[in-house]
């Protein structure tokens, strides 16, 4: 056994379902809600290599009945409403059940249930697996931080006081997380050299790369960062769509609203914290010390490099490859999301089931390797070259957007959090 996972991060666990995509070996188990082809409601999984393992059918089928009496109302629904409004202990014994049913070493293999269990991922769409309660963006990577400060006020001090003090961060607009694969492009008030703004579609669509935290059991404030962390349930992609020239005009003095409020979209996976324990890390040195109710975690990084990828519509029509354009280490974020949680908390607020706690755009100084166009483009003067030969200073209609992430660790089998896709139409 890892000695920072449990039984089921044991990196010698084997399965009996055909090897296929990396992302998701036995030790991953990631959540998701899936429709399969031919069906309209959806059915909880975990993906597995190239396949999703329906829940729904093996839970009626009483497979997880030695969970309890309400094992069939924990995993037979069509969300994970009622496993993450439980405690951590039952996501444990859930993710152990679920482990044991999928081992190389156990009499499933080749049953007639497990035929009807597992559906190739391509014969299946993802749909948001929970409800959503709050959403919350932050603003946690130092380097994204100065960046963006260096392009929106030239001249100043790149980091605003406060930045280093407390996890900057916002209320977002939780109906409009999906995990749709499209984006409609928005319109809105964008400012005009003659003082009268104009209605009109955005001209400067952009993405976010960032990690989402979603929590379970309600935890009222204040609490420490270490508690609040025994609230996470698992973390996922998250593209924040942000629509930049109604931003600039829009977001002083209270932060953005419209442009981004119009639409979120989640990565189709949910890694569970307990499949992300091998992949903790030092948390990044805070200079100053922050105040004792956000004491940093010792350990509160996860070494996930998550990535970009680009193509145009013409692109997608050739079927040619993505262009990758960006890759970031969220290790190297400043704010742990134990700290981040335990910030939301520390006015008396509780952390509710279904939260989202998006961790901001993640970054590092080279703008090669940043998480928004904005940064990459420099605010589109510095335009991006595709490899169909056409250049984006920001995304135009056909565009898709792939968000990828992966944990490693010289001691634990890789995992991954499957793509999170979206075209702009
Ligand atoms: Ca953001």
């Amino acid at each position: 056994m890892h000695e920072h996972g449990d039984a089921t991060t044991d990196a010698a666990l084997a399965t009996w379902v055909p090897a296929g995509d990396p992302d998701f070996p036995i030790q991953n188990l990631p959540y998701g809600a899936i429709v399969r082809d031919g069906e309209t409601a959806p059915h909880l999984a975990v993906a597995i290599g190239d396949y999703a393992l329906d829940l729904g059918v093996l839970a009626r089928a009483g497979i997880f009945d030695a969970l309890g009496s309400d094992a069939r109302a924990l995993l037979g629904g069509s969300s994970l409403d009622v496993l993450i409004a439980r405690e951590r202990a039952m996501w444990r014994s859930v993710r152990s059940a679920i482990s044991a049913y999928l081992r190389a070493d156990t009499s499933t293999r080749n049953g007639e249930l497990a035929a009807r269990a597992l559906v190739l991922r391509r014969d299946a769409r993802n749909v948001l697996p929970f409800t959503v309660g709050a959403y919350v963006d932050f603003y946690s990577s130092l380097e994204h931080a100065t960046n963006l400060g260096r392009i929106l006020r030239p001249g100043d001090e790149p980091l605003l006081p406060n930045w280093r003090w407390l996890p900057i961060g916002y209320h977002g607009r939780a109906s409009t997380i999906s995990c749709d694969s499209s984006v409609r492009r928005p319109h809105g008030q964008i400012a005009r050299a003659s003082g009268v703004p104009e209605f009109a579609a955005t001209r400067k669509l952009d993405y976010e790369l960032e990690l989402a935290c979603i929590t379970g059991n309600g935890i009222a404030g204040p609490i420490t960062a270490e508690r609040a962390r025994e609230s996470v349930f698992g973390v996922a992609l998250l593209c924040d769509w942000s629509a930049r020239d109604m931003q600039a005009w829009e977001y002083r003095p209270l932060g953005p609203f419209l442009s981004k409020s119009f639409a979120t979209t989640l990565g189709p996976w949910i890694v569970s914290i307990d499949a992300l324990e091998p992949f903790r890390r030092a948390s990044r040195a805070q200079d100053p010390p922050p105040l004792p109710h956000l004491a940093v975690e010792p350990r509160g990084a996860f070494d996930i490099v998550a990535s970009i990828s680009l193509r145009s519509g013409a692109m997608s029509s050739r079927g040619e490859e993505s262009d990758r354009v960006a890759e970031v280490n969220a290790g190297g974020l400043y704010w742990t999301i134990g700290q981040q949680l335990a910030h939301v908390a520390s006015n008396g607020t509780t952390l509710r089931a279904g939260d989202v706690y998006a961790s901001g755009t993640i970054s590092e100084l080279d703008p090669q390797n940043s998480g928004s166009l904005i940064e990459r483009t420099c605010d589109g003067t510095v335009p991006l070259r595709l490899s169909d030969g056409t250049t984006r200073t920001y995304l135009e209609d056909g565009d898709e957007v792939t968000l990828a992430a992966h944990a490693r660790d010289p001691h634990a089998v890789a995992i991954g959090f499957g793509s999170l896709c979206a075209r702009v139409i």
